[in-house]
């Protein structure tokens, strides 16, 4: 069985709260939450990388497409006018925490810049 957590989500394996799913991604409400409004759109496929999942054949290509365009599309719902944040996390300098590529969707309140 795969150690992967987001691939056990997406199996199934692992419950988790559920707001969008198709054939190539799902959308999930973070664990943690660090804003009122915190999702995560998840690849069903295994990819550790944003540039792995980009990186591919087309249909590679076409997957990381979708995780945006999902999360565009959950944040301007949740954010509605005030706007939302959309966070890839990669790799250690980039604080990516599970090797298994994900858009964070982040709404509900002013975000602060620069990142921490
Ligand atoms: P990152 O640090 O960018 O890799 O993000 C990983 C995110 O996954 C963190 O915000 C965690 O809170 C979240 N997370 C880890 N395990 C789970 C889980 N089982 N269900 C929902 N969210 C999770
Ligand atoms: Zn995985």
């Amino acid at each position: 069985m795969t150690e992967c957590v987001f691939c056990r989500i997406a199996s199934g394996d692992v419950p988790a709260k559920e707001v969008y799913r198709d054939d190539d991604a799902i959308a999930i409400e973070d664990l943690n939450p660090q804003a009122p409004v915190h999702l995560l759109v998840i690849s069903v496929k295994h990819y550790p990388t944003i540039g792995e999942a980009t990186g591919g054949d087309s249909s590679d290509a076409a997957i990381s497409a979708a995780l945006i365009r999902i999360a565009s599309r959950l944040g301007e719902e949740r954010g509605g006018r005030r706007g939302y944040r959309l966070v890839i996390n990669t790799g250690i300098d980039g604080g990516q925490t599970v090797g298994h590529v994900h858009v964070h969707v982040l709404a509900g309140r002013t975000m602060g810049w620069p990142p921490g």
